[in-house]
């Protein structure tokens, strides 16, 4: 029921409208104002309630002045309710109010806008991306947190498919969850990695009444940083997978090593006796050499098994690596292939460690050669030493190295790389992809023993056909240095690289010299007469670095060889062996300091010591 008013306008002397007399009221007017007809019918509006407000008295006097209706919705805040208003003038000077009470509409309104309001702002707090979906997967709403996710503007997002805004293709993906959920109905997830981050998509269908998809919910939520401790930790397990495996080979290989070195012992040392035993001249004590050369190559390689083992004898001393890197590198200048460029970076501080210094040069050599193996065409060979600190971040993945300050020496080459099957089983021993008879597949394996017994560190970064670098890291000790380190010449398995000519007219000795040579990674070539030797240099251009020749030979003996073939070298070295010794040698020319002479037979490493020393005088 409607209140109902009809007023008598009163005007200034401008005859402009300023207030109402009440001439009469309806039943429903008492009722919803609580104001009777007999309190107030003949009384002005602004007595009757003075503080009606001044616009309402305004907004009346709008009607009652041009005598044009008007419908407004009000809040009286004098009654406290909402009211919608129709006012007119039916007649000359009066003016009427037809008005009801809409405070309970407008209540509800409100709290659907508050409803609205609060859903906004929730649907924006929330920390993961989430869209509407139409039926045709176009985005109708989005929140706040999309924006962030796709670096795109709301107004962007709006309207564009989904994939539009999160592949940013024209078509959607074949995997796009949607179309699949649109077949299947269910709730689909899908993980996305875009770009460098990990997204899991959740989505879920929208259904209308009859039970047809009427769109759906993405929600979309950054899983970057599991997926990156779920990744860390894997890595984490197969670095301790590796850890493990190759502490179990080096047992292995340790245990082996060290039982068979027992038993080599006594093979050499009855191989020595029995060879007093046989006259010179015996074919047998050919025979006898050979067991001694092959327990000698078996001695070699036991020797790398047990570096691998880490059950080497240690003489630890406190030592500079520069200096060993300096005094190492004079040797290395000489032994690697002229077409590979040696550059040094090291600097006046590195910090001391504690190591023995054959076993640094030896993992300088085994890394220095095999960058040499992987740059046939020549290259850059790079020694640098700096200081690091090794975080515990950064070594986490390493239970056994301890975070701290280190020195780090990186070789760097820039081979043909390997490839990421061939980094699994980079420090395996006998792991080798090179031919048969060039590679060992020891010279990691003793690398990886020798800094694990120093308690040291060594990474590998390589890629296929830009090189390689090996970090070997030795923790830096604070104790004073021991010891100037001298040049050390190289022993035991020095692998060479350079080119040997053996002249000898016993077949089986040059065979075994080559071999021994071969595998301590020199060139050999093998003449059993001088003649071809020189027809070989006369003919060829090959670059040789020594001639190993004996010193009697039927028809030209080792010293006229020599002569004539340094007329066409004259860099050449000479190392002569000779059966008979130095006396009976002496008749035939070969006197005098700086004669650099092997005794026949030779131990293996005999030979080696001899080939190296008179290659680097
Ligand atoms: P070997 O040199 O006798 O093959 P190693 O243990 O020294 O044995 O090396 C094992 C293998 O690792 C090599 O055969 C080679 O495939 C690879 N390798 C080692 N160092 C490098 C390098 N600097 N560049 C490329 N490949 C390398
Ligand atoms: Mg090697």
């Amino acid at each position: 029921m409607s209140g109902f008013a009809l007023h008598e306008i009163i005007c200034d002397e401008k005859g402009i409208p300023v207030d109402y007399r009440f001439i009469s009221i309806n039943e429903a007017f008492e009722k919803l104002t609580g104001l009777k007809a007999k309190d107030i019918v003949g009384k002005r509006v602004l007595e009757v309630i003075p503080n009606t407000e001044k616009y309402w008295i305004e907004r009346y006097g709008k009607v009652a002045l041009t005598g044009e209706p008007m419908q407004f919705e009000e809040y009286s805040s004098v009654i406290g309710k909402y009211y919608e208003v129709r006012a007119f003038c039916p007649g000359k000077g009066r003016f009427a109010v037809i008005f009801h009470d809409i405070t309970e509409r407008k209540k509800n309104e409100e709290a659907i806008l508050d409803a609205a309001r609060e859903w906004r702002s929730t649907f924006d707090a929330v920390s993961d991306a989430v869209w509407l979906l139409d039926k045709d997967q176009r985005i109708v709403r989005c929140n706040r947190a999309t924006a962030e996710f796709t670096g795109k503007e709301n107004s962007e997002i709006v309207g564009k498919h989904c994939w539009e805004v999160i592949h940013n293709t024209e078509k959607p993906l074949t995997e796009c969850p949607i179309l699949r959920m649109n077949k299947s109905r269910q709730k689909e997830s899908q993980e996305l990695k875009i770009g460098n981050k990990w997204f899991l998509i959740k989505v879920d269908p929208i259904f209308d009444d009859k039970g047809k998809i009427r769109g759906a919910v993405h929600i979309v939520s950054n899983i970057t940083d599991r997926k990156l401790s779920e990744e860390e930790k894997l890595k984490l397990e197969e670095q301790l997978h590796q850890a493990q495996k190759m502490e179990s080979i080096g047992r292995l290989a340790g245990g082996v090593a060290h039982d068979f070195n027992n038993l080599l012992t006594p093979i050499l040392g009855y191989a020595e006796l029995l060879k007093m035993d046989v006259p010179r001249l015996d074919p047998r004590r050919d025979q006898i050499e050979q067991i001694k050369n092959a327990a000698d190559r078996a001695k070699d390689l036991t020797k790398q098994l047990l570096a691998f083992g880490r059950k080497q004898m240690l003489e630890l001393k406190v030592i500079n690596l520069r200096s060993v890197v300096e005094n190492f590198g004079k040797m290395l200048k000489r032994t690697i292939r002229e077409d590979i460029n040696i550059v040094f970076d090291l600097p006046d501080n590195a910090g001391l460690v504690k190591a023995d210094v054959g076993q640094v040069e030896q993992v300088i050599l085994n890394l220095t050669v095999n960058a040499q193996d992987a740059m046939l065409k020549g290259g850059m060979l790079k020694i640098k030493i700096e200081n690091t600190i090794l975080a515990s971040d950064d070594v986490k993945e390493y239970p056994d190295v301890m975070p701290g300050n280190y020195v780090c020496m990186s070789i760097s080459d820039t081979g043909h790389g390997m490839d990421k099957a061939v980094m699994e089983h980079l420090f395996e021993p006998f792991f080798t992809t090179k031919q048969m008879g060039k590679g060992t597949g020891l010279g990691l394996s003793m690398v990886y023993g020798i800094v694990k017994q120093h308690q040291g560190h060594l990474q590998v970064v390589s890629e296929l056909g830009k090189g390689t670098t090996f970090r070997i890291y030795l923790p830096i000790v604070q104790e004073q240095e021991e010891v100037i380190i001298p040049s050390a010449p190289v022993k035991q398995s020095g692998r060479g690289g350079e080119t040997v000519i053996i002249v000898e007219d016993n077949e089986m000795v040059g065979g075994i010299a080559s071999l021994l040579l071969n595998n301590f990674g020199y060139r050999t070539i093998v003449f059993d007469k001088g003649e071809d030797c020189i027809r070989f240099i006369e003919n060829g251009t090959d670059h040789v670095d020594l001639l190993l020749t004996d010193v009697i030979m039927p028809s030209i003996n080792g010293k006229e060889l020599y002569e004539r073939v340094r007329g066409k070298r004259p860099s050449i070295k000479v190392l002569y062996m000779s059966g008979y010794d130095r006396e009976v040698v002496a008749h035939h020319g070969i006197v005098g300091r700086g004669i650099h002479f092997l005794q026949k037979p030779f131990s293996a490493e005999s030979l080696q010591e001899k080939v190296r020393e008179t290659l680097d005088s």
